[in-house]
């Protein structure tokens, strides 16, 4: 899977990091930082939570084929 954010929406709450905090990253800055852009799929479970989570629904996971 990809991981897409969209930076126009997210707002810095931080779920994403608290759920998956090997893949996002809320640096010093307002908006997410995507530490993996492909991650595995032992990453899933902890990537969807985030996505579902998201105050903002600011993230989409894109389905590789
Ligand atoms: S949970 Fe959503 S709004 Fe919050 S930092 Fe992550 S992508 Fe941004």
């Amino acid at each position: 899977m990809r991981i897409a954010v969209d930076l126009d929406l997210c707002q810095g709450h931080g779920v994403c990091e608290s759920e998956a905090p090997d893949v996002f990253e809320l640096g010093k800055g307002d908006t997410v930082t995507l530490l993996d852009l492909s991650p595995g799929e032992d990453r899933r479970a902890g990537v969807e939570a985030a996505v579902r989570f998201c105050p903002t629904t600011a993230l989409t996971i894109l389905e590789e084929e």
